[in-house]
């Protein structure tokens, strides 16, 4: 059975002690006016009320870490692990897409030491999204703004305070050690808030389109001069897939440091955005052009993700649109591209009538 509390907004800390006496905490917090994901000891740290710039993927698989070092002889890189992790404040569609990772690092054949390392154990403290912003779109991907897919315990904002409910046995067991004395529950009207602010959310979203045409649609599509249409809107920055949480290419570099033999083994994120990711010793590059890097990556997310795992390695954050430095949206992609599948699906039928008549 599920339990809630209500913790008020001056008693987050006695929240945050508890998780950081037993995990390695990460939370959004402000710097340098970006919210970003960051290890926190303390509630006042926090910065729970904004979106977060950077996702939470970065606890699990951050973005440089080394894999060895090496003096003459290799000696494996420690762990670094002295406690589990743990994240607090994880909009659902982070805390979701944590699951999607878990599917290409935690399991079959491309199964990652390093991954399960942080993600065993794990606790994920999900914050309930109360007021989504205009480039949210988790909607539209099979979630919602408080979808506690991948949370194990969800925070609700009521104003003073938070109603918090263990959504999996693992939230359910820590609110249950955590707050064994001075346990507060919910008032009716503390639940009754919560649904509104639940309501006003999903009300707030934009009305559903329906993406679900968009596999096929690709299907038919690689050869399509979309592409170049498409790619004629963005710079190849690669900031979407830094900032994206289901994005997971990286890159293994050697760091010698010069005139000596010693040096370390780092993985790197890395994007298919980038010109040199698929460039090869030779010069070859199998993905010269922005187009093909672009059509890359929408096919990756909706056709070959959905191939290879069941769903598309999209959670509808909205961050590629809202942090794009040239406003490039992904949901005007996905609308032309089921557009063009529609035309291209005419075309063939149109083509076969034809072929039928002149026989
Ligand atoms: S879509 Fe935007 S953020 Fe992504 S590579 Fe293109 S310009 Fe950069
Ligand atoms: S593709 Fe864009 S909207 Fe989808 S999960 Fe990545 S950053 Fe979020």
């Amino acid at each position: 059975m599920s339990s809630s509390l209500r913790i008020a907004k001056p008693d987050l800390d006695q929240l945050v002690s508890a998780l950081t006496s037993r995990y390695r905490l990460f939370g959004p917090v402000d710097v340098d006016g970006s919210t970003v994901l960051r290890e926190v000891k303390s509630a006042d740290e926090l910065a729970l009320g904004a979106a977060l710039d950077g996702s939470v993927k970065a606890a699990f698989f951050p973005q440089t870490e080394t894999l060895l070092t090496y003096d003459g002889t290799v000696s494996e890189a420690p762990s670094g692990r002295d406690k589990p992790t743990a994240v607090i404040g994880a909009r659902p569609c982070d805390a979701r897409s944590l699951l999607l990772l878990d599917k290409v690092f935690g399991t079959g054949k491309y199964w990652d030491p390093l991954w399960q390392r942080r993600h065993d154990d794990s606790l994920v403290i999900g914050l309930g999204c109360s007021a989504p912003l205009e480039t949210c779109f988790c909607n539209l991907m099979g979630s919602g703004p408080f979808d506690a897919e991948g949370s194990d315990i969800m925070l609700t904002d009521i104003g003073d305070a938070f109603v918090a409910e263990s959504c999996t046995d693992k939230g359910e067991r820590f609110l249950k050690t955590a707050y064994k004395s001075q346990v507060q529950r919910p008032s009716q009207a503390d639940l009754d808030k919560a649904g509104e602010a639940r309501s006003k959310a999903l009300a707030s979203l934009a009305p559903a389109a329906n993406y679900s045409g968009v596999k096929t649609a690709l299907a038919k599509l690689w050869d399509s001069a979309l592409w170049d249409e498409i790619a004629l809107g963005c710079l190849s920055c690669g900031a979407c897939a830094y900032l994206c949480p289901t994005c997971h290419c990286f890159d293994v570099q050697d760091e010698t440091a010069p005139g000596t033999q010693q040096g370390r083994r780092v993985r790197i994120w890395d994007t298919c955005q980038s010109a040199l990711f698929t460039k090869e010793a030779s010069g070859h590059n199998p993905r010269p052009s922005a187009k093909d890097r672009i059509r890359q990556r929408v096919m990756h997310k909706f056709s070959y993700f959905v191939d290879n795992y069941g769903e598309a390695a999209c959670v509808g954050c909205g961050r590629c649109i809202r942090l794009c430095p040239v406003d490039f949206d992904v949901r005007v992609v996905l609308e032309r591209v089921i557009a063009e599948g529609r035309r291209t699906k005419d075309k063939e039928r149109g083509t076969k009538k034809d072929v039928r008549h002149a026989g």
